[in-house]
């Protein structure tokens, strides 16, 4: 028999009890990508294992790999989120990020810089107090347009996606499908090509490039016109939807920043 072990830095992303005793875990680790191992006894009260293995940390796993499955045998917390953990609201905003990296990558495909990019949302989250729901709603919809374009789904927000040309102000429309701005010029010239084309307001571009692009300071700081904001959301779900296998039918939002009472303080 030959045993191999991997040590790593990893975030758990999501568990799930499977027998009597046992959990399954994934977690986001920087040189293997997501990963996928057993805890062994993990619902046992008092399990030290299961202690360590809490969510919105960064952990330093020793996982041994079987032919058919990894099983965690060391676990020590190295940085604790203990205010995202604590923050219903923070805590609810981290899973849905969670969930979209769960359900969107594949185990063992590494990829760093979505895990720098975890853990750089967790480490803002860990040092600012809750926000309103539309807050947080914009964030995951930053949230979701960095992750597209980390799977290779960048939208087109500054130059016409037909003639490159810089796109200036009221004189776009918006295309899911091709994924971003086309300049009302080229509509004109190619019909045919741009039959699917809606029209979206300035703001709503204005809110998608911040999204995208800001530090995220800015984002708290931004303002959010909430007829734009609704726009900016759909948009960020259709994207999803159109592009993204497997992507849910719910848009990204809802479910769980149930939060949804009504819209005050933006
Ligand atoms: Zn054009």
């Amino acid at each position: 028999m030959s045993w191999s072990t991997l040590k790593t830095k990893a975030i758990v992303i999501t568990s799930q009890p499977i027998r009597e005793v046992d959990r399954l875990y994934r977690a986001l680790t920087p040189e293997y990508g997501k990963v996928s191992f057993m805890g062994r006894g993990a619902r046992k009260s008092k399990a030290k294992l299961a202690a360590h293995l809490e969510p919105f940390a960064v952990v330093d796993l020793e996982i041994v790999r079987g032919r058919r499955s990894m099983t965690v045998i060391s676990v020590e917390r190295e940085e604790s989120f203990s205010n995202v953990a604590n923050v219903v609201e923070h805590r609810l905003f981290a899973q849905s990020m969670m969930r979209i990296i769960d359900r969107h990558t594949h185990v063992e495909d590494p990829d760093r810089d979505l895990y720098e990019d975890l853990y750089a949302w967790l480490k803002f989250l860990d040092n600012v107090e809750a926000f309103s729901t539309w807050r947080y709603r914009f964030l995951l919809s930053a949230f979701t347009l960095r992750f597209m374009e980390r799977l290779g789904y960048k939208v087109e927000l500054r130059n016409c996606l037909s003639c490159q040309e810089q796109i200036m102000p009221l004189s776009f429309r918006w295309h899911t499908g091709k994924g971003g701005l086309v300049c009302t010029d080229c509509v004109k010239d190619e019909k045919q090509e741009w039959i699917d084309t809606k029209s979206v307001t300035q703001e709503m571009v204005m809110l998608l490039r911040m999204a995208r692009e800001n530090q995220f300071n800015d984002l708290l700081a931004a303002r959010l016109p909430l007829d734009h904001l609704r726009q900016m959301l759909d948009i960020t779900h259709e994207l999803m939807q159109y592009h993204v296998p497997f992507a849910s039918e719910i848009p990204f939002w809802q479910g769980v920043l149930t939060l949804d009472s009504v819209p005050t303080n933006v």
